[in-house]
C-alpha cells in the first residue's frame, strides 16, 4: 500500500519535498479490522491550517471514501463503502477500536444514485459545515441578506445555496469570473462578485443597500473587514475558515481593518466554530442535503484530479483556487 507522510512544517505554499510517498506491507487483519480500498481522496485547506500544530512526520489526514475488500470488522462487511478520515492513502485499515476522537469513520450514506464522491463534498464534512454553520450559527431568516466569502468553493457553494432554499437574498464573493457566472447563472445567488478585480466595499454596497444580515466567513483578512463593516444591526457572523492567511508565516499576517466599532455598535454576534461540535447530528444534516440535491434545490459540482500520484497537485491547486466546487481525487 501506498500513503503520504508529511516530513515537514510547511513554510509558505506546501511543497512535494515537505511529502514522502512511502510505500509499505498491509498488516494481516486482526479481528475487529477491515482492509478499505480508497476510491475518493478529499483535499482541504484544513490540511494546511492544521499543519503547524501537529508534530512530524504524521501521516496525511483527511477524508476519503473507499470500498471494504477484506473484513474481520462487526459494521463493514466486503462491499461496504465506508468514509474514514483515513487521509492520503490507496489502502487503509480501519478498526473497531478507537485511539483518539480524530479518528472517525461511518457508512457512507445512501446517496440514492449520485456519485460517491459527494460523501466528501455536499453530504459530507464540507456539506455539514456549511449547514450546521449557517442554520445553527448565523440563523438566516426569510427576506435578510446573506453574504458568503470562498463562495465557489466545497463550504460556500453550499452555504449560499442553503441560504437561497431560506428565502434569503445572497451574495458570494469568489476569485475568478468563471466562478462569478457559475454562482450567479447556476446556483442562483443573487449576485457574485470576483474579489480580485473588484472595490469591495463598492461593490458590497451596491449588491446589498439594505446591508448584511448574516456573514459565512471563509476566508478572513480585509475582505471580511469589509463585510463587517457593512453589517445590520444584530448581525451573526459564522467564522468558518481564513484561508487567505493559511500559506502566509506568522510574522508576515495580512494586516485587516479594525473591526470592534462596527461590532460594538451593530451589537454584532461573530462566532468560531469547527464542525466536528455537531458530528452526532451530521446525519440530520445529510438527510436534508441529500432530499435537496434530489429536489433539484441544490446543486454540486467535483472538480475531480485524476491518479493517486496527483493528490498534493490537486492539494496545492485548491488553496491556489483552481477548483470550482470540491476539490476531490479520483484514486
Ligand atoms: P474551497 O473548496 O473553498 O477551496 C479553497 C478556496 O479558497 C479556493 O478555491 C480559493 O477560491 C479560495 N482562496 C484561496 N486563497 C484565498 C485568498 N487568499 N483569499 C480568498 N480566498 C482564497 O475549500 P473549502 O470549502 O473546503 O473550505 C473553505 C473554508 O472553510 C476554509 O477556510 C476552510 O478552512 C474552512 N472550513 C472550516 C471548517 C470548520 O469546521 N470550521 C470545516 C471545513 C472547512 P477563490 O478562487 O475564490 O480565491
Amino acid at each position: 500500500a501506498r500513503k503520504y507522510v508529511v516530513k515537514n512544517h510547511f513554510k509558505g505554499v506546501p511543497k512535494r519535498e515537505d511529502y514522502e510517498l512511502v510505500e509499505y506491507e498491509v498488516p494481516a487483519l486482526k479481528d475487529g479490522e477491515c482492509l478499505v480500498k480508497t476510491e475518493w481522496i478529499s483535499v482541504d485547506p484544513y490540511q494546511r491550517a492544521y499543519n503547524p500544530n501537529v508534530p512530524t512526520p504524521y501521516d496525511q489526514f483527511g477524508y476519503q471514501v473507499g470500498v471494504v475488500v477484506e473484513s474481520k470488522h462487526k459494521k463493514y462487511p466486503v462491499g461496504a463503502r465506508v468514509v474514514s478520515h483515513k487521509g492520503w492513502a490507496d489502502y487503509t485499515v480501519i478498526s473497531e477500536k478507537k485511539t483518539n476522537p480524530q479518528d472517525s469513520d461511518y457508512l457512507l450514506p445512501d446517496l440514492k444514485g449520485l456519485s460517491n464522491s459527494v460523501g466528501i463534498g455536499a453530504v459530507g464534512m464540507p456539506g455539514a459545515t456549511a449547514y450546521f454553520g449557517l442554520l445553527e450559527l448565523c440563523k438566516p431568516k426569510a427576506g435578510e441578506t446573506v453574504v458568503v466569502t470562498g463562495a465557489a468553493g466545497a463550504v460556500g457553494s453550499i452555504v449560499g445555496q442553503i441560504a437561497k432554499i431560506k428565502g434569503c437574498r445572497v451574495i458570494g464573493f469568489a476569485g475568478s469570473d468563471d466562478k462569478v457566472e457559475w454562482l450567479e447563472k447556476e446556483l442562483g445567488f443573487d449576485k457574485a462578485i470576483n474579489y480580485k478585480k473588484a472595490d469591495i466595499a463598492k461593490a458590497l454596497k451596491e449588491a446589498a443597500p439594505k446591508g448584511v444580515d448574516c456573514y459565512f466567513d471563509n476566508v478572513g483578512g480585509e475582505i471580511s473587514s469589509v463585510i463587517i463593516s457593512q453589517m445590520n444591526l444584530f448581525g451573526r457572523s459564522a467564522v468558518c475558515g481564513s484561508i487567505s492567511s493559511y500559506n502566509e508565516d506568522a510574522s508576515k499576517q495580512p494586516k485587516a481593518t479594525i473591526l470592534q466599532p462596527s461590532i460594538v455598535f451593530k451589537q454584532l454576534k461573530i462566532e468560531g466554530f469547527i464542525v466536528s461540535r455537531w458530528l452526532a447530528r451530521w446525519p440530520e444534516a445529510f438527510a436534508d442535503l441529500i432530499g435537496w440535491i434530489h429536489e433539484g434545490k441544490l446543486k454540486t459540482r467535483d472538480h475531480v484530479t485524476e491518479g493517486f500520484e496527483n493528490v498534493f497537485d490537486a492539494f496545492v491547486g485548491m488553496l491556489a483556487g483552481e477548483n470550482t466546487g470540491k476539490a476531490v481525487v479520483k484514486v
